[in-house]
């Protein structure tokens, strides 16, 4: 279900165009317009949820099925934690509070050398 005026589901669409690393009919992952690490990409469901504060416990496959994205999308970048210092951080910043710019739910991930801009 797409929301009028949405970013993030038209980006998901098709409507807006993004670079996409992976797509498929529940989800979207494509690199971040601003990014803040070397490697920065968002991963979206396609489902319109506007925050983590509205999610539902009919919500928790999906999010669970979006970690593993997440972990999996990792590792096809190359930045899976294997050993040593390797790995990555992923983020979902909510409402002003938690400086979320965009009402689509999203999982931030982000990696490669330091220092980042920002996150
Ligand atoms: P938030 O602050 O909501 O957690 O993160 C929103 C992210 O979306 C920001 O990192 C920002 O750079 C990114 N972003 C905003 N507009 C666009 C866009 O049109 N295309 C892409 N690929 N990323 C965007
Ligand atoms: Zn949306």
């Amino acid at each position: 279900m797409s929301h009028d005026n949405c970013l993030f589901c038209k980006i998901a669409s098709g409507e807006i165009p993004s670079k996409k690393i992976h797509e498929d009919p529940e989800f979207v992952a494509f690199h971040d317009i601003r990014p803040a690490a070397p490697i920065h990409v968002l991963v979206i469901p396609r489902k319109h949820i506007a925050t983590l504060s509205e999610v539902t416990p009919d919500d928790a496959p999906l999010l669970g099925r979006m970690v593993v994205l997440v972990s999996k999308l990792a590792e096809q970048l190359g930045v899976a934690y294997t050993d040593g210092d390797t790995g990555f951080r992923t983020v979902i910043n909510t409402g002003p509070g938690g400086g979320q710019e965009v009402y689509h739910l999203h999982a931030h991930l982000l990696a490669g050398p330091r220092p980042w801009s920002r996150m």
